[in-house]
């Protein structure tokens, strides 16, 4: 339970607020997230680690000397959005390009990756790295998702940007940590959203469950809960399994507390694990114990080895001085100055009046978003339940948080003047950027790409509006890269813009066109409570969710019915 919150929506940013007051000296906040005070020197690779919130202190609390320059702050669990992970890149940027570090999971896949793309516009070169340390996720290493892994591949990559190497050689050498990174986790209660009244997910009195995620995803299997040495044993045993045969004899290695678990308890598992990997021959270079991969007030701790070779363990064991992390001391005389430069202005963008026509269409949409608050505000808890069957249980809250923010900006654009599309394309940039997550870029973008098709002058047709739809989907299911029957909302979507295109021109009246196009959706949305899930968060969950509907499906037909038009 998360005991003192005030507006629970509003967590995070008091989060950030309250860190960046406690660590004034060291950090300061920006739009996004947290940059450092002083000064990078000219030409040094800016890391830029980030995130949902909800893990510290991963990741603002790595921002200092010798590690991350700036840290993107998203929602509790959610993934920042594209512009926030830019406007951060920007303030710490210092010539040399940025490598944004992230934990594996599509949301902040998909938002990172765009941000660079913004980045690359403006001339800053960006790169992405994801952490895929955790083995319970999957036998490809490259397709698991990260957890406490981030703190050894992070610390490594912040070393070698702090001496100076080249874009290219710290993105090299962070892969290759990321590659020679192992963890496993386990949990022995479910962590609570702030303001929600009861856990994510439970584990059962006496039991153990492995292979948690840090989102309150559950564990994989269920085990009886032994002795702290039979838990210890069991994590290094299949830490051993997923080594490769190169193994080296040299390794760092990070007992990590979720949140509510006694750092005694894990002093005691790691006294173990200790002794463990010493009699399989390895040398344990500066472990570390304690919490450093949070899961907000989940009970449980996980086991990190990063095989070290002679370029890594150098990095690993480098000065580091941050608010959570400090380890060796820098030489007073080369304490970082503080930052002389200015920081980046936002870009605002100037807004032109539609026409006449646009500008009515405009208002008529922007009635609809306003119904549209009040249906996901009303599903919000039990599209949060949804989500937490095979997912991180923030899915109500991220569809809430975007539409809420792109109903906001929808009412300044329109009290400027604004035709539908600039309306739709200023509607969908804020939603991305309010919702954070997969499905908040996969929303934003899509109203974007309906905003273009519509354009400025004409009020819009049938015609227009089901290729506006179906150029929404598309935009869809390019940036998520899902098909029909991966278990995603491409699953009602899909079906919903095909449907809808067809009865349009067979002549259909709109109106009529749209419903037939919501029922075959909502039946397609019904439909993939029988499918494994392929894509997104709930993929590492094997077949947890087969038996309930993927939200995102389920909140897209809740979107597509309220929208409705009706005096067509
Ligand atoms: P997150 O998964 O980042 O927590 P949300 O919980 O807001 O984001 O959204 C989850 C939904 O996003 C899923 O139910 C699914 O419908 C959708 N989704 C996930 N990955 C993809 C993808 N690659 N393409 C399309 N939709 C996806
Ligand atoms: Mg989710």
């Amino acid at each position: 339970m998360t005991h003192l919150v005030n507006d629970p929506k509003k967590f995070a940013a008091d989060v950030l607020a309250g860190f960046v007051r406690a660590h004034a000296d060291r950090v300061m906040a920006v739009h996004g997230g947290a940059v450092r005070t002083t000064e990078t020197p000219q030409g040094e690779v800016a890391l830029v680690l980030g995130g949902g919130s909800g893990h510290y202190p991963a990741f603002a609390g790595w921002i200092g000397e010798g590690m991350a320059h700036g840290a993107v702050c998203g929602n509790i669990f959610a993934s920042p959005s594209a512009s926030q992970a830019a406007s951060v890149a920007r303030a710490a940027d210092a010539g040399g390009g940025v490598l944004f570090g992230f934990g594996n999971y599509a949301g902040d896949v998909l938002q990172f990756s765009r941000a660079v793309e913004m980045l690359a516009k403006e001339g800053i070169e960006a790169r992405i790295l994801t952490v895929t340390d955790d083995i319970a996720s999957s036998d490809t290493h490259a397709e698991r998702r990260g957890i406490a892994g981030d703190l050894p591949v992070f610390k490594i990559a912040g070393a070698a940007a702090a001496q100076g190497w080249s874009l290219d050689d710290v993105e090299r050498v962070t892969r290759h940590a990321n590659d020679r990174t192992f963890t496993i986790g386990v949990a022995m209660s479910g962590c609570t959203l702030p303001g929600a009244d009861a856990p994510l997910f439970s584990v059962a009195e006496g039991s153990l469950a492995i292979g948690l995620g840090i989102h309150g995803e559950p564990g994989l299997s269920e085990v009886p809960l032994g002795t702290a040495q039979e838990v210890a044993d069991d994590m290094v045993d299949r830490l051993l399994a997923a080594f490769p045969a190169d193994r080296g004899d040299r390794v760092a290695v990070l007992v990590n507390g979720l949140g509510a678990t006694t750092y005694e308890e894990q002093f005691v598992v790691f006294a173990r694990v200790a002794e463990r990997l010493e009699a399989e021959g390895f040398t344990l270079v500066d472990p570390e114990v304690g919490e450093h991969v949070t899961s907000l007030d989940m009970a449980g701790l996980s086991v990190t080895a990063t095989l070290l070779d002679d370029e890594m363990e150098p990095l690993w064991r480098a000065p580091v001085d941050t608010p959570a992390f400090r380890r060796g001391a820098f030489g007073s005389t080369t304490a970082a100055p503080p930052r002389r430069a200015a920081l980046p202005q936002q870009v605002v963008a100037e807004r032109t009046s539609g026409s006449g026509a646009s500008q009515a269409a405009a208002g008529v949409a922007l009635g609809r978003l306003d119904e549209v608050v009040d249906v996901l505000k009303e599903h919000e808890a039990e599209l949060g339940a949804l989500d937490s069957v095979a997912g991180d249980g923030d899915h109500g809250q991220g569809m809430v948080l975007g539409v809420v923010g792109a109903a906001e900006r929808g009412h300044e654009a329109a009290s400027a003047g604004v035709g539908l599309g600039t309306l739709l394309t200023e509607v969908g940039e804020a939603w991305a950027e309010s919702a954070g997550g997969t499905s908040g870029a996969l929303w934003g973008a899509a109203l974007v790409a309906a905003g273009e098709r519509l354009g400025d002058t004409e009020a819009p047709t049938p015609g227009d509006i089901a290729e506006a739809v179906a150029s929404a989907v598309g935009a869809m299911r390019e940036m998520g890269k899902a098909e029909p029957g991966d278990k995603t909302m491409m699953d009602a979507a899909i079906p919903f813009a095909e449907a809808l295109a067809e009865r349009v021109t067979a002549g259909n009246d709109l109106a009529v066109a749209w419903a037939e196009a919501v029922r075959v959706a909502s039946d397609a949305a019904d439909g993939t409570a029988a499918m494994q899930a392929k894509k997104g968060r709930a993929k590492t969950h094997g077949d947890h969710s087969v038996g309930h509907a993927d939200p995102g499906a389920i909140s897209f037909v809740l979107v597509a019915k309220t929208v409705v038009p009706k005096e067509a």
